[in-house]
């Protein structure tokens, strides 16, 4: 006989949460072991004490397992233990090398099974997102993704090829043959067009203006999100951006959504632009912020927006060191 093992974790206590990543989560220890359903004697599912709603075993007969014996246990209360989190036992008749399945916020428990974890952390610009994403990238030793100097990248080719901004037309036959790649080079991201770095170019505040307006065209986010989600796909990585947590990897394992007062933002981007050698100015700065919070937050295609499932951290009254322990606290919660 053989015992496999999973675990996997809800966003919220809901019957229809604990539905699909129960389903989610059988069928993936299925396919991993390669098993058929009449072999599977017996399945245990134990759920943490702040999980309600509903039973794993009642979901996994309706999910197609009643063939097998199914029963719920609730783990009991520890202090800093995980939340939200199902955790599943099969037996099976057959004798097999069992791989285990840990999904969702349970991944980051068996780090040791190499699956990939993906974080989204979206929010308004000068809300600190790059900082925390390359303190979570290196701390967690993963990738980290900028998904904004991608946009960057296609308003400067837009900017080069004296394409006004807003004429759609003209930006999608661009965007055909766009070639845009990422490198990485001692864990930072190169960001190529056509061949040429292109990074530190892409920084400069009128690129800023121009990407915003540039990234609201459904094509120019189509080509973008593609690539991103190809990077995700292939391994585990930070990405931040504004439409992560809602668009681009909706089922990230962990997702935040990062704010802080226009003030402070403007503050942080103008001491970032001045350190860099920029000639700007504070308050055109802020203005330029809030143009771009409006812009960003009210297009039609995939709008600067909060997931329903993202944990919020104003950052206005926080150093860049607390909120990377807010961080880390809410994704030890999840484990
Ligand atoms: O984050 P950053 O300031 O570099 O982004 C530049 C612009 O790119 C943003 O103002 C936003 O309009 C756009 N962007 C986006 N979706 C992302 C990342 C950035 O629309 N995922």
């Amino acid at each position: 006989m053989t015992v496999i093992r999973g675990a996997t974790t809800i966003a919220r206590d809901e019957k229809r949460e604990i539905q699909e990543a129960v389903e989610e989560l059988l069928l993936q220890i299925e396919t991993k072991n390669n098993l058929k359903r009449e072999e599977i004697l017996s399945i245990v599912f134990s759920s943490t004490s702040d999980i309600h709603s509903y039973y794993p075993a009642k979901a996994a007969r309706e999910a197609g397992f009643a063939g097998s014996s199914l029963f719920s246990a609730m783990e009991p209360e520890i202090d800093g233990s995980l939340s939200l989190c199902i955790r599943v036992m099969l037996f099976v008749e057959r004798n097999l090398k069992a791989q285990a399945v840990y999904l969702r916020g349970a991944k980051i428990l068996r780090k040791d099974l190499s699956q990939k974890i993906n974080i989204a952390l979206d929010g308004p610009s000068g809300s600190g997102k790059s900082t925390v994403a390359k303190r979570l990238a290196k701390e967690y030793d993963i990738l980290y993704l900028d998904t904004g100097a991608m946009y960057r990248a296609c308003a400067l080719k837009v900017i080069d090829a004296d394409i006004d901004v807003n004429y759609e037309q003209k930006i999608c036959e661009l965007m055909k043959n766009i070639d845009l790649s990422i490198r990485y080079e001692k864990g930072s991201q190169i960001t190529l067009l056509d061949g040429v770095d292109v990074s530190e170019k892409i920084r400069q505040p009128h690129v800023s203006m121009a990407a915003s307006t540039v990234s609201k065209w459904a094509c120019v986010r189509m080509k973008m999100v593609e690539k991103q989600r190809e990077i995700a796909k292939k391994m585990s990585c930070v990405l931040d951006g504004r439409d992560i947590g809602t668009v681009v990897l909706p089922n990230a394992d962990f997702k935040f959504f990062l704010t802080a007062s226009p003030e402070v933002r403007a503050k942080r981007r103008y001491e970032e632009l001045t350190a860099k050698g920029f000639s700007v100015n504070y308050d055109e700065i802020k203005t330029e912020i809030i143009q771009r919070d409006v812009q960003d937050s009210t297009r039609k295609n995939s709008p600067l927006k909060q997931a329903d499932d993202a944990v919020l951290v104003d950052s206005s009254d926080l150093t860049i060191e607390e909120v990377i322990a807010v961080i880390k606290r809410k994704m030890q919660e999840k484990i």
